[in-house]
């Protein structure tokens, strides 16, 4: 059997991106954690946290991310799945977690060059720039304890694709 991938890292560093690529070259389907949780509430991320607040997004992010687990699946979770412990050991227990590693004015340059990155509204209200250190220095050793793989995340998405399949020792479908 399969198992599942997961791919974990805060906003921008590429989890959608690098997750579409991956189940493409390993003939996986792809399931984003983010997306589930729209499709199935008919809601954004930031209505969901506008109408319910923050804690019920996160209870729903859990939910989602047992909807989705699947054999043979790349599965691009929420930036925040790691703070729940619950979150961390349900994915190391049903899959390969892989951290996509950036740091955060990389990230903060991908965010602010989308258009769509309005949609989601900041923690806390501050530069996106400011808040991606902080979320990184908060969560760097939460991503590291959920992941089997570190993988770097600056690289072009072939290559990281390419680092993937070799630290999970997968070949190309
Ligand atoms: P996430 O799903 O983790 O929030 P995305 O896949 O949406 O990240 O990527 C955020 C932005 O960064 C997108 O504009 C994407 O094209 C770009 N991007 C993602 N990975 C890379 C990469 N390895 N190199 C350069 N740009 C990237
Ligand atoms: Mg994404």
């Amino acid at each position: 059997m399969s198992l599942p991938i997961y791919l974990i890292g805060a906003r921008g560093c590429g989890k959608t991106t690098i997750g579409q690529a991956l189940s493409q070259a390993l003939g996986y389907a792809f399931r984003d954690t983010d997306h589930h949780l729209q499709l199935t509430t008919q809601r954004s991320v930031a209505e969901i946290v506008a109408t319910e607040g923050w804690d019920s997004f996160r209870a729903r992010e859990s939910e989602s991310l047992r909807a989705v687990t699947a054999p043979a699946s790349v599965i691009a979770t929420g930036g925040g799945m790691v703070l729940a412990d619950v979150n961390r050991h349900f994915m190391r227990e049903h899959g390969q977690v892989i951290w996509l590693n950036a740091p955060s004015d990389v990230l903060a340059d991908r965010l602010e060059r989308q258009p769509e990155a309005a949609q989601r509204p900041t923690l806390t209200g501050r530069p996106i720039a400011e808040e991606m250190e902080d979320i990184l220095r908060e969560r760097a050793q939460l991503y590291r304890q959920a992941a089997h793989h570190e993988v770097n995340a600056m690289q072009a998405p072939e290559q990281v694709v390419e680092h993937i399949l070799q630290s999970l020792s997968l070949a190309r479908a």
